[in-house]
């Protein structure tokens, strides 16, 4: 029977026959015995497989090299080393699959992020991206664990969409019209209704309009899909495929909202602490490495492991938009001009901003809310009697130290005429949202929801420093190899 390393690694008992199949990591020994660090995936530790190279035909040693798949059967014992609990003596080898180390891209030693980027098809054997990838799937996991157990339901939005209410101008077209001729009107503009759907469709920027749908008639839902943005900024912290969880609540207000959002990341980031632990330790290493080659003013004050714990142990700060722009008008940070863009109310917060307020402020998450209408989206609720020209709307962005926003959320506005004169004032065209705004009209409720994007809590959680390194096959500006 197969065992996988990370069972083998549990035995507590020995002096049993095992066969275990795997990618050599690197061989070394001498003419005599051979040790293999054998490694299959499913735990960030290797086997060691001690091989007499006497008792095997030269042509199998010979192929034993780095990045060569095979498979060992042979005996489990205590280990006589150090550095390893038990090693496996082999006694029959197979050759599954040759490398040839010279030309292999994964050398044994350290190679750089971008190296990697260039070799993504094979980044996921080296211990940086297993790890990674493991914790990406029970973050998944954890996430779906999370809304399962409290009474969600997973719930699909489509991925090409023929409303364009989000964000025009970032989105990408789907069509099967031939680019180079397509049908026209009399006008000269391309003639959609020729077009597979009969209407000009895109991929989706966020699931959220028709998530509320399914909000407004089971109670709870999320969905956890891929999401796509055109938006060409080639940033650490931006993707243009990336997978996002966008949860709906009917009765909720923006005080459930935030208090949901906690919960959930607090519980999320324990399940990895909880189910990741050596994945974690091994990144948590790395972080303090990666940390030391920056500025001593850049350097996180915490290190990977402690940065998750405090996370699950101590509150968010609460506070509105407007309080965050009195702190950072006080700044000494501010008022020795330190910050490149402008702080006055009104602005779109930047992530100096952000970070400023999250990391040498309070130390900890901020959620922000109470953001100015003019800001933000057209759907999120209006808060009442308030200033001309200071009119807030009850959104929530979640700040995370070394992140920025993770989390973009708020309760929505849920009157038909309020929306209605919301969507007039942006200039949205209500014929393409008439089936959302049904919803305002046929037994409309108090609701909230929020998205978070699921690459941002990667880079949090494994404290890796470019989003490009979080996703297997990441999409950007002049990229979609693989
Ligand atoms: P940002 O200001 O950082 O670009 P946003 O305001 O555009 O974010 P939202 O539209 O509120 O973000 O999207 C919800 C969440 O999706 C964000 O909080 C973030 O976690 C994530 N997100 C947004 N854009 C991207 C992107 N291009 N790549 C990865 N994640 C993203
Ligand atoms: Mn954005």
């Amino acid at each position: 029977m197969k065992t996988n390393i990370k069972q083998i690694l549990g035995f507590s008992e020995f002096d049993r026959e095992i066969t275990v199949k795997g990618w050599v990591r690197t061989r070394r020994g001498s003419s005599n015995v051979s040790f293999v660090a054998l490694n299959d995936g499913s735990t960030i530790k290797n086997l060691q497989i001690v091989i007499e190279n006497d008792n095997f035909d030269v042509n199998i040693i010979k192929a034993i090299t780095t990045g060569a798949c095979i498979a060992v059967e042979g005996t489990l014992v205590k280990s006589q080393g150090s550095g390893q609990t038990c090693e496996v003596l082999a006694k029959k080898i197979e050759i599954l699959g040759e490398s040839d180390a010279d030309k292999y891209p994964i050398q044994p030693k350290a190679h750089t992020m971008e190296y990697l980027r260039e070799n993504a098809h094979l980044r996921p054997r080296t211990n940086t991206f297993s790890a990674v990838f493991r914790v990406r799937h029970a973050l998944a996991f954890a996430i779906h664990k999370y809304f399962n157990d409290n009474g969600f339901f997973y719930w699909h939005s489509p991925i090409i969409t023929a409303s364009d209410a989000e964000g025009a101008g970032q989105m990408f077209h789907v069509s099967t019209l031939n680019p180079t001729n397509p049908p026209k009107n009399e006008d000269g503009a391309i003639n959609y209704k020729e077009d597979f759907f009969g209407a000009e469709t895109s991929l989706t920027v966020s699931g959220q309009l028709e998530g509320e749908l399914g909000a407004m008639a089971l109670g709870l839902i999320y969905t956890f899909g891929p999401t796509f943005r055109a938006e060409n900024s080639n940033t650490a912290r931006h993707l243009a495929e990336f997978w996002m969880i966008e949860p709906e609540m009917a009765f909720y207000d923006i005080q459930d909202n935030m208090d949901l959002v906690e919960n959930f990341l607090k519980y999320v980031i324990h399940y990895a602490l909880e189910n990741c632990p050596d994945d974690l330790e091994f990144l948590d290493k790395r972080f303090a490495e990666e940390e030391k080659k920056k500025k001593q003013e850049e350097r996180s004050e915490m290190g990977l492991l402690e940065k998750l714990n405090f996370i699950v142990s101590n509150q968010f700060e609460r506070l509105t938009y407007t309080e965050a722009i009195e702190i950072l008008l006080n700044s000494s940070h501010h008022k020795k001009k330190k910050f490149e863009f402008e702080v006055k109310w009104g602005i779109d917060l930047q992530s100096e901003h952000e970070r400023y307020l999250v990391e040498k402020h309070f130390k900890k998450p901020v959620i922000l809310t109470n953001y100015p209408k003019a800001i933000k989206a057209f759907y999120m609720k209006q808060n009442e009697g308030e200033e001309v020209g200071k009119e807030t709307v009850r959104a929530m962005d979640v700040l995370f130290p070394g992140i920025g926003e993770i989390v973009g959320g708020s309760q929505r506005e849920e009157n038909y005429d309020k929306l209605m004169s919301r969507i007039n004032e942006v200039g949205i065209d209500p014929e393409n949202l008439w089936w959302y705004l049904d919803t305002r009209k046929f037994g409309t409720c108090p609701h909230s929801g929020f998205g978070l994007g699921f690459e941002r809590l990667m880079l949090f959680v494994t404290g890796m420093g470019n989003i490009r390194d979080v996703i297997p096959f990441p999409r950007t500006p002049q990229n979609a190899k693989f």
